[in-house]
């Protein structure tokens, strides 16, 4: 069964498929009070705007973007990583180490989609560990 009719989204969100961030999102889209967004679930989240395996997944994640955008005149969009993300397959150091380079991740996959869709605004959020942070 589905809603009916058209809707304009609150958000566009790109969020990881790993289940372990599954409460994460429940919470994030609470707090925002959310209750029409479009969730794009790609493993690694934004990693495919940052660092994609190839330019098809990155076309492909940019086009759910895009039709969010387009069918559903969201305007906003969430980019999400979090701690130890399979994704990337990396180990870390320390946890400030490992914060640092998600936080370029989402830095770049900003900048990336913010100059693609300049009239949306880009907001990043990491889920770590210890909590959440948004900018
Ligand atoms: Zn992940």
């Amino acid at each position: 069964m589905t809603r009916e009719g058209h809707y304009t989204a609150d958000a566009t969100i790109v969020w990881c498929i790993d289940n372990r961030t599954w409460p994460g999102f429940l919470d994030f889209v609470k707090e925002k009070g959310f209750s029409r967004f479009d969730p794009i679930m790609v493993a690694g989240g934004v990693k495919e705007l940052s660092t994609p395996e190839n330019g098809a997944s990155k076309e492909f994640l940019l086009g759910q973007i895009e039709k969010s955008i387009r069918l559903h005149k969201s305007k906003v969009v969430y980019l999400m990583g979090h701690s130890a993300c399979g994704a990337y397959g990396k180990h870390f150091e320390d946890v400030a180490t490992e914060n640092d380079f998600y936080i370029k991740e989402l830095d770049a996959a900003r900048a990336f989609v913010a100059s693609i869709f300049p009239d949306v605004k880009v907001v990043n959020f990491l889920l770590t560990r210890e909590g959440s942070h948004e900018w």
